[in-house]
């Protein structure tokens, strides 16, 4: 099973937590004791990261006032994220997707972390990077 640390188990085929335990193979770019970040497969712009909970939560709609602590350890990877990237001064978007309108394809709270181009605004059909 993968590695969660949280009260919320794991569904058993969920694609993020097999990235977290390591049995999916992924691009690493970021491993705290509580967060993981790691190339898109599927690049939307030159820097597509994506930052997620090494405790498996389906979304945002999963997140409350007991993952606070977290949610600042979220936050702190995804700015991490960006400045080892090279995108803190140029700029970025943080993007997560929550539920089917949304276009949310893993059911693992994660945030897409884009930049390295001019980005639209409002984001222009599927294309998440804008
Ligand atoms: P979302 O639509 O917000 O659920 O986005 C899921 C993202 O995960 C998409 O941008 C996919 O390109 C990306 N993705 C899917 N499988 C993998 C994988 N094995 N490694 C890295 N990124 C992936
Ligand atoms: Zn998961």
């Amino acid at each position: 099973m993968a590695a969660t640390s949280g009260d919320t188990p794991a569904p058993p085929a969920c694609l993020f937590c097999g990235i977290v335990a390591g049995s999916v193979p992924s691009t690493s770019v970021l491993d705290t004791e509580t967060c993981y970040a790691f190339r898109d497969i599927k690049p939307a712009a030159p820097v597509h990261v994506l930052v997620v909970p090494k405790e498996h939560l389906d979304s945002l709609e999963a997140v409350g006032s007991s993952q606070v602590v977290l949610l600042g350890e979220l936050v702190d990877a995804i700015r991490a994220v960006a400045a080892k990237e090279g995108i803190a001064e140029t700029g970025y978007r943080v993007v997560t997707n929550v539920g089917e309108d949304a276009g949310q394809l893993v059911q693992h709270l994660h945030f897409h972390v884009i930049g390295g181009r001019s980005l639209r605004w409002p984001p222009k059909g599927s294309e998440a990077g804008g």
